[in-house]
């Protein structure tokens, strides 16, 4: 299975991915992780994307067409992957055309997890996750069960994304608005595009996306 989760930043697409990742065996492919973990290696990628990204603007697409290219040829995404944060524009998306019809592989479902925009910057501020495994928390709606310790490895060291402040915030919704939302008719009008109430309890988008896929 082939999967894009769509939507603006703090959607929850990075929630539902870990999800279904964990429970399905797709491999997430989180292009804002990539380019975090490039950034935090130094390379000449993470030199380029560092002020792009901090200023909340997206990163040259043939950049961003290089590495998921890259990562989809690994044997680990050959039982299928779920995108997320990629593709962003239309030319991002042409290019995973291409790269998937190279390779007889065809995109399933494209999920696009609509939501309220004015609920974004209280999601996006209260965000944080766990520094050795990268589970996902927030400060209001989804606490760790022991306060300090991730549920999932146990770990104490958390981290927030430099990028995640409502200045910045601004900036990522404008660039959603032009350069991606472009995608939902693009999506359409292949037949491959769902749609899910974002607004919902996690829980409950999770099943919603299940049922999308036809897994419930
Ligand atoms: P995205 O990957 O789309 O930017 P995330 O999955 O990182 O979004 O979610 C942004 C923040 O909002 C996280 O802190 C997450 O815990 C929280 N969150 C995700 N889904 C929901 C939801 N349905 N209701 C409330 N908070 C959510
Ligand atoms: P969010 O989860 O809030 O939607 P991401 O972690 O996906 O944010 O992305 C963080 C930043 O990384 C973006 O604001 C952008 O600068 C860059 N980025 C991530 N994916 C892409 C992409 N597909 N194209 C261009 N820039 C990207
Ligand atoms: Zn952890």
């Amino acid at each position: 299975m082939k999967l894009i989760l769509l939507g603006p930043p703090g959607a929850g697409k990075g929630t539902q991915a870990q999800r279904l990742q964990d429970r399905y065996g797709l491999r997430q492919l989180s292009t804002g992780d990539m380019l975090r973990a490039a950034v935090a290696s130094g390379s000449e990628l993470g030199l380029t994307a560092k002020g792009i990204m901090e200023r909340g603007e997206l990163v040259p697409d043939g950049l961003i067409v290089g590495l998921i290219e890259d990562r989809i040829g690994q044997a680990d995404c050959a039982s299928g992957f779920i995108l997320d944060g990629f593709p962003r524009t239309v030319a991002q998306a042409e290019a995973l055309d291409r790269m998937l019809g190279s390779r007889g592989w065809k995109l399933d479902k494209v999920v696009e997890m609509d939501v309220d925009e004015a609920a974004l910057t209280a999601r996006i501020v209260g965000r944080f996750s766990c520094g050795k495994c990268g589970t996902g928390y927030h400060d209001v709606f989804k606490k760790a069960a022991k306060a300090g310790l991730c549920d999932v490895c146990g770990g104490s060291e958390f981290t927030r994304r430099k990028d995640d402040n409502a200045e910045t915030v601004t900036a990522r919704m404008a660039a959603y608005r032009s350069q991606t939302a472009p995608l939902l008719p693009y999506y359409a009008a292949r037949g491959v595009l769902a749609k899910v109430d974002g607004m919902a309890a996690m829980d409950d988008v999770y099943r919603q996306i299940e049922s999308v896929l036809g897994k419930s």
